[in-house]
């Protein structure tokens, strides 16, 4: 199965495609991961990708296309695999579409702009791990440190304030477009993004009948 999980910053796609990986036993290829991890290593990519994700911005179609296209070569694609935050442009859509991936399912999770700038501004993030904490919904079992290495969480840079709002509106510009783009390829799934996790959750797997 091939899925693209789609929604704004924040809107907890991470998380279900970490449920789903599980599920369907398929890898979950995130943009973001992958960027992050180049700039940890200091890649050309990631000399790349700095700026523009320290910013808010999205980093250049033709890198993305670049990473994803490599990534895609893996052995643990072959059954599939689940996009998070990929594609972000109808662009790297087109890509996608030029490549004959043929994608199952679009899921797309809606979530108001003032409920992501509360989720977001309370997020802390393990430098070491990348383990993702909440200041009020989920917090480590001592304050301030990872559960899994102990190490001081950190404020993403881009989920400092400022940085949120630009983040929302390069995804109203940029990625709603792709809602209107899969649902004419009767793709489109569509999942309220306020609730819990675990109601998300649910209703992911209705939607997805699993
Ligand atoms: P979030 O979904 O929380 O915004 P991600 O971890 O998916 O964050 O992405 C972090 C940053 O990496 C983005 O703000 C952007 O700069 C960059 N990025 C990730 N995926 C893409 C993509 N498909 N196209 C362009 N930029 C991307
Ligand atoms: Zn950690």
């Amino acid at each position: 199965m091939k899925l693209i999980l789609l929604g704004p910053p924040g809107a907890g796609k991470g998380t279900q495609a970490e449920v789903l990986t599980e599920k369907l036993s398929v890898p979950q290829i995130s943009t973001g991961d992958i960027l992050r991890a180049a700039v940890k290593a200091g890649t050309p990519v990631g000399l790349q990708a700095k700026a523009f994700m320290d910013a808010g911005d999205l980093v250049p179609d033709s890198v993305i296309i670049g990473v994803v296209k490599e990534r895609l070569t893996a052995d643990d694609c072959k059954k599939g695999y689940i996009f998070d935050g990929m594609p972000r442009t109808i662009a790297q859509a087109q890509a996608l579409d030029e490549q004959n991936v043929v994608i199952d399912a679009v899921l797309s999770i809606e979530v108001p702009d003032d409920i992501i700038i509360k989720r977001l501004g309370g997020r802390r993030t393990c430098p070491e791990c990348g383990m993702i904490y909440h200041v009020e919904t989920k917090k480590p079992a001592k304050e301030g440190f990872c559960d899994g290495c102990n190490a001081a969480l950190i404020i993403r840079k881009d989920d400092e304030t400022e940085t949120i709002k630009n983040r929302l509106e390069t995804y109203h510009k940029e990625t709603e477009p792709l809602i209107d783009y899969y649902r004419k390829q009767g793709k489109l799934k569509e999942v309220g993004g306020e609730f819990n996790i675990a109601s998300q959750t649910a209703e992911v797997f209705k939607v997805l009948g699993l």
